[in-house]
């Protein structure tokens, strides 16, 4: 069965005559097909955003924070059957799935409750007789453009503060995503129609077309660098208001006095978590000289424990990767390092007994050297390349060894080490003894090549705000510092 796109309240098919096929990773199968959106179909959907925008910005906020709750009450109610779609066409574990709809009802109960707050102010006028304040407004229709590893969570983080500052949106998710994000008209049904649509295609057809359109001022993108970049080609003459999240290479230092029966499963979950297919996953691990040996070991020995297999089992560790062009990768990567003298000390391969399914084995890679692609480009795979340090400004400068910026963490009890580590490492969040865990209230975003902007927290609302100073004198006077200047010379 065809699924349909969702305009202005409704399921249409649009102008689209081809149709994207949606694979399971596991099976290699087609799971179903969603429109080729066109342009036309963007067209159809900003008008109807453009529409709702006249209803939907003037509802006050107290109201919008309870259709926002509602959305994050519905999600929580879909919950399994949502994740359970998001296991069939992305790969990642049934477990990690729910745990991406729990996180994606709280975002959007959050910033139901922050939107709630206006976050104009008044502020000192220039005289008496005068009010001066500091508005701040929706933009009208932004665009939010998806990825696949988290589809639902990334599109609240743009969703719900976007429409919490009273803006209306048209998503695009990723075509290998959209079965899962189409489910969400039943989600959002309750708005007034139009204030969410979701439109289906290409990066290259809808995602180019919405970027483009005079109609958006707001382009809200997670995804890869070279996407950012073509985005910011189209709509920076356009001054549109960019916000965009893009990849990472987050390196993990491990210091001498970290606790390996933590440090080592910690780092472990933090590079295969979704296998590697995290914006933040770490992609370089550092550790320092004196436990380097230990730890290499230890961690080889627990990757090798960790169960491949169908994610919809709860016994599975690591589902496939998302796609065999992912996969395809990640074996360059690993390829080109071996050539060039790393040592595999697990992995490095397709596991013999998945014939089916893009399943790679976790990978622990030792020798590695800075200029390899697997320690400077990012891998988006379950590798673990493991580098040493002496001292800690060597581990300082080894973490700040990259042109992103996204996030580093640091197993240590030295609170000297965490202090010059969250003052010195240029990244937009810092990890301590605890990798990757999420805050609604903390913002996110990336330094460098990692993007622009930030998601979450009030950062996150700021970013689909615009700002208006207004000036107001309760009196129509003449001001003497008008002309003529002759006069006001002399009284001076
Ligand atoms: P991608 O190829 O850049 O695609 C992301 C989205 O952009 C998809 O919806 C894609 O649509 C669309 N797109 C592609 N070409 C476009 C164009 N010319 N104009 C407008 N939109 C276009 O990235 P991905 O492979 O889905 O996701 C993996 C990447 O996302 C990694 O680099 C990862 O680091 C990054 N990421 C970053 C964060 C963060 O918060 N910083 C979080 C998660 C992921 P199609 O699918 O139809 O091509």
């Amino acid at each position: 069965m065809a699924r349909k796109m969702w305009i202005n309240g409704e399921f249409v098919t649009g102008s689209a005559e081809g149709a994207i096929e949606v694979l399971n990773p596991y099976t290699e199968g087609v799971l179903d097909t969603v429109p080729a959106g066109t342009p036309a179909d963007v067209e159809r959907a900003v008008e109807a955003a453009q529409t709702a925008y006249g209803e939907w910005r003037w509802i006050p906020a107290v109201e919008r924070a309870d259709l926002l709750h509602e959305i994050a009450r519905r999600l929580r109610q879909e919950g399994e059957s949502l994740a359970r779609q998001l296991t069939l066409e992305g790969g990642k574990p049934l477990v990690e799935n729910l745990d991406e709809v729990g996180w994606t009802a709280a975002c959007f109960d959050y910033y139901a409750e922050i939107g709630r707050h206006s976050r104009g102010r008044v502020i000192p006028s220039i005289e008496s007789s005068q009010l001066s304040l500091v508005l701040k407004e929706p933009f009208g229709v932004v665009g939010c453009i998806v990825p696949w590893n988290y589809p639902l969570l990334l599109m609240a983080w743009k969703v719900a503060p976007a429409l919490a500052a009273g803006n209306t949106v048209v998503l695009k998710p990723s075509s290998v995503t959209s079965l899962t994000t189409l489910m969400l008209a039943g989600v959002f049904d309750h708005l007034p129609p139009g204030t969410v649509n979701i439109i289906t295609g290409s990066g290259e057809q809808v995602g180019d077309a919405l970027v483009a359109h005079p109609g958006v001022p707001v382009i809200a993108f997670t995804g890869s660098t070279a996407v950012g970049q073509r985005i910011v080609q189209l709509a920076g003459p356009m001054m549109k208001k960019l916000h965009l999240e893009l990849g990472g290479k987050d390196a993990f230092l491990v210091a001498e006095d970290a606790d390996l029966d933590v440090a080592v499963p910690g780092v472990a979950w933090a590079a295969l978590l979704n296998n590697g297919q995290v914006c933040t996953s770490t992609e370089r691990i550092y550790v320092h000289n004196s436990v380097y040996n230990e730890f290499t070991s230890l961690i080889a020995e627990y990757v090798e424990g960790l169960v491949l297999g169908d994610p919809l089992d709860p016994a599975t560790d690591l589902g496939p990767m998302a796609r065999a062009p992912y996969r395809a990768k990640v074996e360059r990567q690993v390829g080109d390092a071996v050539q060039r003298g790393a040592r595999v000390l697990t992995g490095g391969r397709r596991p013999p007994d998945l014939q089916t399914g893009y399943f790679y084995e976790p990978t622990v890679l030792i020798e590695v050297k800075r200029d390899m692609a697997v320690m400077c480009e990012e891998t988006f795979g379950p590798v673990l390349p493991i580098a040493h340090f002496d001292t800690f400004d060597e581990a300082i400068a080894l973490a700040n060894d990259s042109v992103y910026g996204l996030g580093a963490n640091l197993y240590t009890h030295n609170a000297r080490y965490v202090k010059r580590f969250y003052e010195e490492v240029r990244a937009g969040t810092l990890w301590i003894n605890d990798p990757l865990t999420d805050n609604d209230a903390g913002p996110f975003g990336g330094f460098g090549m990692s993007g622009l902007g930030r998601e979450l927290g009030e950062e996150g609302l700021d970013e689909f705000q615009q700002t208006k100073h207004v000036h107001w004198d309760f009196n129509m006077e003449s001001k003497e510092w008008w002309y003529p200047y002759e006069q006001y010379n002399q009284e001076r």
